[in-house]
């Protein structure tokens, strides 16, 4: 039977294991929760999803444990962590996937042992939750933010070369529909694109100092979609001698990306503030560990979903939205300049 002192510590809620509840608290034994990451080069894994997640578990779940696992963006790697985590007991997998057509088999697999799953943040067909943000919605709100931009420096033509995301993921396609529904009827040319495998900011730097001889003159603006994409970007413009620096947009608000706004050299980022998200995560997941009905506000694709909303950040707005929500310190992000 359970222990007074488990249920205390989970909430006491004293729920049968099979009741159906919105709320997602405690309740049942100690469970194991698998939380699995795709990579550790875009900070917001290891300094906001992991510790978020973390403490968001231990505030509704004082005796759950969490086995915690970065696939450094291999999807290989991260099937055998999915499947060291079953072996370990996990009751529940909160996976975000390095390739979100292969893990549609982790999840299966995961299933047919009687594991839910959560989709974190990037979608997976099939599984028992998913959290993210509005995907389509950010890469409109960064490419209609680099347009104005543009157009405020007075240009209404001129090129835009466009670096995506991974093609392996799912939100990468997202971002790059919404941003090309914005930029295709914006009067400006989409000169080249690229995906960049794994998000790797080298590769972007790299695919963005071969494109500079080609557009140079006519290079009005670049779409960049993250942070980490983004510094790639304007440290090849930077190496090319490009002068001025055209607007250059990212996502995350990763500290460095903050401090080159404030610097001048990046125009935009999106802040996605990661504690709703890893909450909604870690409350579906206890839900999910106790056979219990997360509750959910939207149906993606079959999914029970919570979704939430991307913020534009500029200079202009970086006090109101960053700085306001303390998700960084003024002096740490002053330390930048
Ligand atoms: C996330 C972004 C992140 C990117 C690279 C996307 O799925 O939504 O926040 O920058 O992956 O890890």
């Amino acid at each position: 039977g359970l222990g007074i002192a488990t249920l205390a510590a989970c909430g006491g809620s004293g729920s049968s294991s099979d009741s159906s509840s919105s709320s997602g608290g405690g309740g049942g034994s100690a469970k194991k929760i698998a939380l699995l990451l795709p990579e550790s080069k875009t900070t917001r894994y290891e300094t906001f999803d992991r510790p978020l997640f973390q403490a968001a578990v231990k505030k509704d779940c004082a005796s759950c444990t969490i086995i915690y696992s970065n696939a450094d963006q291999d999807a290989s790697k991260q099937q055998q962590q999915a499947e060291a985590a079953l072996t370990q007991g996990a009751n529940v997998l909160v996976l975000d996937p390095v390739d979100g057509k292969a893990a549609a088999a982790i999840a299966a697999s995961a299933k047919s042992q009687g594991v839910p799953v959560i989709a974190y943040d990037r979608f997976i067909a099939g599984v028992d939750y998913y959290v993210s943000f509005d995907n389509e919605t950010v890469g409109k709100i960064q490419a209609q933010t680099l347009v104005d931009i543009i157009k405020k420096g007075g240009k209404t033509s001129g090129d835009i070369v466009m670096i995506n995301g991974s093609p392996t993921d799912p939100n990468a396609a997202s971002f790059k529909k919404g941003a090309h529904s914005v930029i295709d009827s914006s009067g400006f040319k989409v000169a080249a694109e690229y995906d960049t495998p794994d998000w790797s900011p080298d590769k972007a730097q790299a695919w963005m100092e071969g494109q500079i001889s080609a557009v140079k003159g006519n290079l009005v603006g670049v779409y960049a979609a993250n942070d980490g994409t983004g510094g790639g970007a304007i440290a090849a413009l930077k190496a090319g001698g490009v002068k001025p620096l055209p607007p250059v947009t990212g996502q995350d608000s990763e500290l460095a990306a903050i401090q080159r706004i404030l610097a001048g050299d990046q125009a935009m980022t999106i802040y996605k503030p990661v504690p709703p998200e890893a909450e909604a995560a870690a409350k579906a997941a206890i839900a999910l560990a106790n056979k219990q009905k997360p509750a959910s506000t939207k149906d993606v694709e079959g999914v029970p979903s919570t979704i939430l909303d991307p913020i534009a950040v500029t200079k202009d707005t970086v006090k109101d939205t960053i700085v306001k929500d303390n998700v960084y310190k003024v002096a740490d992000i002053c330390a930048g300049s």
